[in-house]
């Protein structure tokens, strides 16, 4: 049997295991996501720096170069000869302007005199008007001006003389541009021109599309650009450009280098499907491991079941019973005073007879049959348990308090009292019920459990296959029990609380006394007279009989010997029968009192032709070698089977008063009494009822046959001289006094 998860198991599952573990995983991909996120970002800032770095020197290595690339021209004799001396434009334009632009591709070149009036000006390698300078003069001028105000590097006496040279960044005509000005001097010394009167050469290089491109081409910038304004986009870099005095000229952006980016883009899937590779053995873990705890709980489960099952029945075992009774009484306290409670013990009756004659197997079935009739009668609301052997327990919890429990004991008793059908023999058995109601108050299990055995025992002691119900009483009855052995070995020893009364035997036909069943009495100064049925077992079980049994044989034989030719009947236990020495006993006692054997009757249960007891069987063959007779008693209650009386042959046959009580005229009673009473006949076995009280009864009886009546229709038992009294009688007749007063 593999129990279901139920949803509150998934549901724990989920909070202890799966919940850290799918946190754990959540966290360590953040974890991971997050470092990756930040080392390309990382990454990609370095590459950032080392290309702004770069663009700088780029830049300024290019407005180095357009100094260089003017001093080709400025430091020249015949420069300063064409433009000083005698300024010759064809020379200038061929030379300066047009040479610059196809050579170097300079802008503007423009040519100052000493006044810094323009002299000549090339745009884009065409001459121009000279005045078209005023279009470039503003940001030049600042430039001149700062040549003007540099002192000349000091020359080395008859050497040439060095060139004021300065360059820098600006915007010029609404363009960024690098501008490089420069004093023209001799390369030779040749000409040798007053400081501040030189004239100038001006050189304009746009930063323009073309600029770009060669950077572009030669430092690896994708897409770069010059221009005024910052370019916006996530993956564009700009970098300012600034002129000497650190204002801004203009930017230069290009696409950023995403080495990091590109990193990622490559590694990513490789990544997240790591990922998910993860995820899903995680995922198949968690599915194996949460099978196995399922199969972990489930196989607990399973084994709490059997320690708290009784595997015969299935039914709760002693243990759980006694969990739940302790829950339920918990329970109660906080329910209230309107619940109430009965716990119902149950004990089947001549179950070890079933036990002993049909085998344990048919044993084990029957006490599987008796567990599916009680549930079938208290319904599947109600707990039973088996509290092993053939003890079962019944806890009845009625909210409202209306729960009828004697009703549903005598519906148990019913139930049970049916015949059962065990491996094609049928088995009869009863059941003793002890009941405890708790209703109100408090009540503790062991208390309760206690007071049920109690009125289990009760039961029992009442006669078995009966309910009772538990009376505070009893519990002093029990006590008694427990001090019984002790009171009655002190009995024993005196003569003032034991004694014997006699029960007359009724021939049938005559209605005449023709002797008397002996009955042991016992007297208790403080509790009174206290019944055979409680002190004989007792007696029984201690050994205590052989006393208790000598003394009632030998006043039964006292009486026997004043009274020849009656019969006197005297009880005897199995214990009693299995001692080798009770007949020698018996004929000692019969010597000493006089009386004759053949009118001493012995009364045996059918227990004792159950059990293989040698020595019994050797006692009874010596009794009736001496003429004392046997009595079967009880009979009806056990098995009631005349075939023992083959191995064991009786001279007298006891029907039991609980048999004798059902008889009335047209029940089934009759046909069977009848039928034992003609067997018995058959068998030369005489007849006698026990338990007569009413004339009906007794009516009934004779039209059967039965030989010999007892009960209380004529007599209880009475004290020696009254029986005494009532064999004197003449009559030897109860007749006029109907029912004696019992002792
Ligand atoms: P039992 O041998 O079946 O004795 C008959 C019992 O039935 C006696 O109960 C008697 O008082 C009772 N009885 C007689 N007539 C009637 C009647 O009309 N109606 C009812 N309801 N009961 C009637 P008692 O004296 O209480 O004895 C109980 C049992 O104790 C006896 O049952 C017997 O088994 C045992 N017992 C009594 N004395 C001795 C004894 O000396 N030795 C042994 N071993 N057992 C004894
Ligand atoms: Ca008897
Ligand atoms: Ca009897």
């Amino acid at each position: 049997m593999q129990p279901k998860t139920s949803t509150l198991e998934r549901w724990q599952f989920s909070a202890a295991v799966l919940l850290p573990v799918v946190l754990a995983l959540v966290i360590t991909a953040a974890a991971v996501l997050g470092f990756v996120f930040w080392s390309t970002a990382n990454i990609d800032e370095r590459a950032l720096e080392r290309q702004s770095a770069m663009f700088e020197q780029v830049i300024e290595a290019r407005r180095i170069r357009l100094e260089h690339e003017l001093a080709s021209v400025a430091v020249r004799d015949d420069t300063v000869v064409n433009t000083r001396l005698m300024f010759n434009v064809n020379w200038v334009d061929r030379n300066l302007g047009k040479w610059m632009y196809e050579f170097f591709g300079h802008n503007r070149i423009v040519v100052l005199d000493a006044l810094a009036q323009p002299l000549y000006m090339m745009e884009d390698g065409v001459s121009v008007e000279p005045r078209t300078y005023r279009h470039i003069a503003s940001p030049v001028q600042q430039l001149v001006n700062r040549v003007r105000a540099t002192v000349p590097p000091s020359i080395v006496p008859g050497g040439p003389p060095k060139p004021v040279s300065v360059s820098d960044f600006a915007v010029v005509e609404g363009l960024p541009a690098i501008i490089s000005v420069m004093t023209i001097v001799s390369d030779t010394g040749a000409v040798v021109q007053p400081s501040g009167t030189e004239p100038l050469i001006v050189a304009v290089q746009f930063l323009n599309d073309d600029t770009a491109s060669q950077f572009n081409n030669e430092y690896l910038f994708e897409d770069g650009h010059f221009s005024l304004v910052r370019s916006t986009g996530p993956d564009r870099a700009t970098h300012p450009i600034l002129n000497a005095a650190g204002r801004f000229v203009a930017f230069f952006d290009w696409e950023r280098d995403r080495p990091g980016l590109m990193m990622l883009r490559q590694t990513g899937p490789a990544l997240a499907a790591a990922f998910g590779v993860a995820a899903i053995l995680v995922f198949l873990l968690l599915r194996q491991l949460r099978r196995s705890s399922a199969a972990l709980e489930a196989g607990r489960r399973h084994a709490e079941h059997q320690a708290a099952h009784d595997r015969l029945t299935g039914l709760p075992n002693r243990m759980s019973f006694d969990v739940h009774l302790a829950r339920v009484l918990t329970d109660r306290q906080g329910m209230g005073m309107g619940m109430q409670l009965s716990l119902l013990m149950l004990d089947l009756d001549r179950f070890k007879q079933v036990n002993d004659t049909l085998g344990h197997q048919a044993g084990d079935e029957l006490i599987c049959a008796v567990g599916q009739r009680i549930r079938a009668v208290v319904g599947p609301g109600v707990m039973i348990a088996r509290l092993g052997g053939d003890e079962f327990a019944i806890l009845a919890v009625s909210r409202d308090g209306r729960q009828d429990v004697a009703a549903m004991a005598s519906a148990i008793i019913d139930a049970i009292g049916r015949s059962f059908d065990l491996n094609h023999f049928k088995a009869h058995v009863g059941v003793s019920i002890g009941i405890v109601n708790a209703s109100g108050g408090n009540a503790e299990p062991r208390e309760l459990v206690r007071k049920a055995d109690i009125a289990l025992y009760e039961a029992k002691a009442g006669g078995r296959n009966r309910a009772v119900v538990y009376e505070e009483h009893m519990n002093e009855l029990l006590q008694l029990q427990h001090t019984i052995e002790g009171e009655l070995r002190e009995a024993l020893l005196r003569d003032d609380q034991l004694s014997v009364a006699f029960q007359p035997l009724i021939d049938q036909r005559s209605r005449k006394v023709i002797g008397a069943e002996a009955l042991a009495r016992w007297h208790h100064p403080k509790y009174g007279q206290i019944s055979p049925a409680r002190f004989i077992p007792v007696a029984e079980n201690t050994g205590l009989i052989e006393a208790l049994g000598e003394f009632v044989l030998r006043r039964a034989c006292e009486l026997g010997a004043r009274a020849p030719g009656r019969t006197i009947a005297v009880n005897i236990s199995p214990t009693q029968l299995r001692n080798p020495r009770f007949s020698v006993q018996v004929f000692d006692i019969l010597h000493q009192t006089g009386m004759r054997p053949v009118d001493l009757e012995l009364e045996i249960t059918e227990s004792i032709l159950l059990d293989d007891e040698h020595v019994s069987a050797q006692n009874l063959r010596t009794f009736r070698a001496a003429g004392i007779h046997i009595a079967l008693d009880d009979f009806g209650t056990g098995y009631s089977s005349l075939s023992y009386l083959k191995r064991y042959p009786v001279d007298r046959i006891k029907i039991d008063r609980s048999f004798v009580s059902q008889l009335s005229e047209g029940h089934v009673s009759v046909a069977i009494t009848q039928a034992i009473v003609t067997l018995a006949h058959a068998m030369e076995i005489e007849v006698t009822a026990e338990g007569v009280e009413s004339e009906e009864q007794a009516v009934i009886l004779g039209r059967l046959g039965c030989n010999t009546l007892q009960g209380f229709l004529f007599s209880g038992g009475v004290v020696a001289e009254r029986i005494t009294a009532i064999f004197a009688d003449k009559a030897n007749s109860l007749h006029r006094r109907r029912r004696t007063k019992a002792a």
